[in-house]
């Protein structure tokens, strides 16, 4: 069903997916089962000799995880897709084939602060590192590739100020370097960004936000462009040089454009096990028959609610790349022409204590420590998710400690704009 030429909307409600062979169910059931009945013992060899591909056991591949990594695929033109049980598993998951000891990779200073934490302090357990860059600057990105270098990793539009990046630009210095570029594309969606047409080697996802769109469940994918030669250096063993666990196979010689995808679920998901569970992958997939409805109505609403705030006297700035007075307006039309997406930062008169009361007074958004929901949600980034980052790190990632964070849900505008105006009020007035 991923046919290139059928259009987003279609793709988003039928890819991967066909009627369920055994019961006719139209709805893609929920396959709760850990283990799958061999045909005979032949099937069973061929299948663990990855000769042939079909289910053997859950924590590496389910039914209807499945169907979710091929729409994920579909809708960011990639060629094979990891389910995983969270973003941040399949951040890891994605730099896990490509990074050993010693190896580094260079990342954004804007990031989601739990991604943050993950690449300044966690991944030096496995002795890597990660090296941040301000990735407006380019000669920046250059110069901190060395020889230790794998990956290149940033986000589409990224946490919590809603900047742009230019992909194609980040892309190019990747591809100089014969390093894969990952794309963190949560914030994006591909309905409004796709990264792979921009040059990105892997674009992962946190399911969890807007593609299950309701906030019930965690999830993560790894998509891959299928595109990276992993056998023109090197500096890929795991995907170029002999496999010992499966007798000398060599992933990216066998499985061509899939290599990623089959290491991914053969070595990662096996050994690692950071698997995506079945009814996660089924709250996901009813979320993503309705993503492009509700994209369209996140973008509107943060339009509306934005140029509200902009022009609000109790506010000194707002983040959001969709105002004309952004410094990243002009990558809208390159990067995500169908909009900015439905996230940003906005300063309240009063700074940090008025945030604070801000927070306290709001009625329809929810404090929580969230994004890509239906509601919409606020939040104090410098207090909370980007707490464990030094001042520097916080006023570098965005997360300035006079900002409050939204993410702008599809209820009505006026609604959202009326609760902020009450709750402007209470975080602004005078005491006595
Ligand atoms: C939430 C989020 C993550 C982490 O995802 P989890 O599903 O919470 O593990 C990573 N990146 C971005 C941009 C996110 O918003």
């Amino acid at each position: 069903m991923a046919d290139a030429t059928l259009g987003f909307d279609t793709l988003q409600i039928h890819a991967g997916a066909s009627p369920d062979p055994a019961t006719g169910a139209r709805q893609t059931p929920i396959y709760q089962s850990t283990a799958f009945v061999f045909r005979d013992a032949d099937h069973a060899a061929s299948l663990f000799n990855l000769s042939e591909v079909g289910f053997i056991y859950s924590r590496l591949t389910n039914p209807t995880v499945a169907v979710l990594q091929d729409r994920v695929a579909a809708l960011e033109g990639g060629a094979g897709a990891v389910g995983c049980s969270s973003g941040h598993a399949a951040q890891i998951m994605a730099l896990f084939p490509l990074m050993g000891p010693g190896r580094n990779v260079v990342v954004s200073t804007r990031l989601y602060g739990g991604t943050v934490t993950q690449m300044t302090q966690t991944i030096k357990r496995f002795g890597w590192s990660a090296k941040f860059v301000d990735f407006d600057d380019l000669a920046a990105i250059e110069a901190a590739i060395d020889d230790d270098t794998r990956a290149v990793f940033c986000e589409s539009i990224a946490n919590p100020g809603g900047y742009i990046t230019d992909l194609r630009a980040v892309a190019d210095v990747a591809d100089r370097a014969g390093l894969p570029l990952i794309v963190d594309n949560t914030s994006a969606t591909p309905w409004l960004c796709r990264p792979i047409e921009h040059g990105a080697t892997l674009v992962v996802h946190s399911t969890t936000k807007y593609l299950t769109g309701n906030g019930t469940v965690t999830g993560g994918v790894i998509v891959d462009s299928g595109r990276f030669d992993w056998s023109a250096s090197d500096k890929f063993p795991s995907l170029s040089a002999p496999e010992p666990a499966y007798h000398g196979l060599k992933f990216h010689e066998t499985f061509g454009p899939l290599a990623f995808t089959f290491h991914g679920i053969a070595i990662g998901l096996r050994d690692l096990g950071m698997t995506m569970n079945p009814q996660a992958a089924h709250y996901t997939l009813m979320g993503i028959e309705t993503l492009s409805l509700r994209m369209e109505r996140h973008v509107s609403n943060a339009v509306k609610v934005a140029k509200w705030l902009e022009a609000d006297h109790r506010v000194d700035y707002v983040t959001y790349a969709g105002l004309e007075s952004s410094p990243y307006y002009d990558r809208i039309a390159k990067v995500c022409p169908r909009g900015a997406g439905a996230l940003f930062t906005f300063a309240v008169k009063g700074g940090y204590e008025a945030c604070m009361k801000l927070i306290d007074a709001v009625e329809i958004f929810s404090h929580v420590a969230n994004l890509g929901d239906t509601r919409s949600l606020i939040i104090h980034s410098a207090s909370t998710t980007h707490r464990q980052l030094d001042e520097n790190q916080q006023r570098a990632a965005g997360a300035d400690p006079e900002v409050v964070r939204v993410s702008i849900g599809i209820e009505d505008a006026d609604d959202l704009i009326a609760d902020l105006d009450q709750a402007l009020d209470k975080a602004t007035r005078q005491a006595g």
